[in-house]
């Protein structure tokens, strides 16, 4: 039942990510729709994406967590960076349809000092831009740090995010460890505590994915700066309780420490080790 995986590369294409998943002992995985740092995306085959369906099908992968550029940000200052942000989300989301009823994961971006309340209506406005009922994928504001101007940081946030996008039905959140941990949430002594937090505030029904991390940094430390499992702040025995917890068990729980693949490979066999089915 416990569905794991990492960070993938796409560079060799979408049905060569399946096939390294497999090697790795993995049943979801994430991959960047595009290069992290930069803009243009390559043509996706749909040959390759259907090979990819189809191995996912025949090996019972759980949902992907797609993610988006880290330089898409909805909330720019800048009106230029605003639209490439609306261009990179549409287009992916387009491609997405090739592999469809996924999860597509995005920042949901920085404010740069026009303050928490016209980002989150600017990361709205591009969600109201962007989706289409038709759409299969579901889309994930994560839980963010607290870096710099990040909005994302409190489940208020998000929340406010939410109740501003009229199709909210094709929105979830996906929840970041390391990210909660340096934002403030003690995950480590009060994992149920945050759990009915975010139930309140945003609602447990939401919560469709979790990115896996351990801190290189304390909690509340709005750092960002992710360990290896058992190697940082939060520990492995806390990350073990995340990924038994009743509400989170069932979720796809994806990596996204600093390793290779043989590292992946290694905590992906111990945290299923220590998962009770
Ligand atoms: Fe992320
Ligand atoms: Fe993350
Ligand atoms: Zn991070």
């Amino acid at each position: 039942m416990l569905k794991i995986g990492c960070h993938l590369s796409c560079s060799k294409g979408f049905a060569v990510m399946g096939r390294q998943a497999l090697e790795i002992g993995a049943d979801t995985f994430a991959f960047f729709t595009r290069n992290p740092r930069g803009g243009a995306a390559k043509a996706v085959d749909p040959d390759d994406a259907a090979e990819l369906v189809r191995l996912l099908g025949e090996h019972g992968f759980g949902r992907l967590v797609a993610h988006a550029p880290y330089t898409m940000n909805p909330c720019a200052a800048d009106e230029n960076i605003r639209r490439f942000a609306r261009e990179t989300m549409a287009d992916d989301l387009a491609r997405m349809e090739l592999v469809p009823d996924n999860y597509y994961n995005f920042h949901p971006g920085s404010h740069v000092k026009q303050g928490a309340e016209v980002g989150i209506a600017l990361i709205a406005e591009q969600l109201n831009a962007v989706l289409k009922p038709e759409q299969s994928t579901t889309v994930l504001l994560e839980t963010m740090a607290g870096k710099g101007s990040e909005v994302g940081r409190t489940f208020e946030e998000l929340r406010q995010i939410i109740d501003r996008v009229e199709l909210s039905d094709k929105l979830g959140v996906c929840l970041d460890t390391c990210h909660v941990w340096d934002g403030g949430y003690d995950v480590v002594s009060d994992l149920d505590g945050v759990l009915g937090e975010f139930d309140r505030i945003i609602g447990l029904d939401r919560l469709k994915a979790v990115h896996l991390n351990d801190s290189m940094n304390p909690c509340g430390s709005h750092k960002d700066r992710h360990a290896r499992i058992g190697e940082g702040h939060i520990g492995a025995e806390a990350l073990i309780r995340v990924i038994n917890h009743p509400s989170l068990r069932a979720l796809p729980m994806i990596l996204e420490t600093p390793n290779e693949l043989g590292g992946y490979a290694r905590e992906i066999a111990f945290l299923r080790e220590n998962y009770s089915e």
